[in-house]
């Protein structure tokens, strides 16, 4: 069945930077299983996949329009270390919840100094072309559970109930 709108999609995948590094990849007995044409997936590997069937393997290069964004330097701030003080062994690389007048949204420690730190809002890919190679495990139709969840169920699901 060619995937489309509401399939659930199995797949593996290892995603790879501009210099061949990969940064990610599914583990050998845990495929990622999402649905399909609700946006869980970013929008260059989502449109490749569409029509793709069981047992198809691709590559897909995205650029970072159809990635995780274009890289924002608005979205780096400086921060008096002060106001960090509850947060322990606060070092470069390390991922924190900044609670905002908008909401809490993820940041990357960049750098730290005695006085300042550094504070990326950034998608940590934002701003990278993205190499996939993705195999196709298995396609089906979402159950109506699933569509009104509006998430996938099962083994390989993001969450079970
Ligand atoms: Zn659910």
């Amino acid at each position: 069945m060619p995937i489309g709108p509401d399939s659930v999609v199995t797949f593996h995948y290892i995603l790879k930077d501009e210099n061949g590094t990969v940064l990610d990849e599914s583990e050998p007995d845990e495929p990622l299983a999402y649905l399909h044409g609700h946006g869980h997936i970013i929008p260059g590997l989502e449109k490749e996949i569409t029509g793709r069937d069981a047992g198809d393997a691709l590559v897909v290069d995205v650029a970072p329009a159809d990635g995780y964004g274009e890289y924002d330097e608005d979205l780096v701030q400086r921060v008096p270390r002060r106001e960090l003080h509850g947060i322990k062994d606060l070092a470069a690389g390390m991922r924190l919840q900044a609670q905002t007048p908008a909401g809490t949204h993820a940041v990357t420690v960049t750098q730290v100094s005695e006085e300042m730190v550094t504070l990326d809002g950034n998608h940590p890919l934002a701003g990278k072309h993205l190499h996939f190679d993705v195999r196709i495990e298995a396609v089906r139709a979402a159950t109506e559970e699933e569509l009104v969840h509006g998430h996938v169920h099962g083994p390989h699901g993001h969450h079970h109930h």
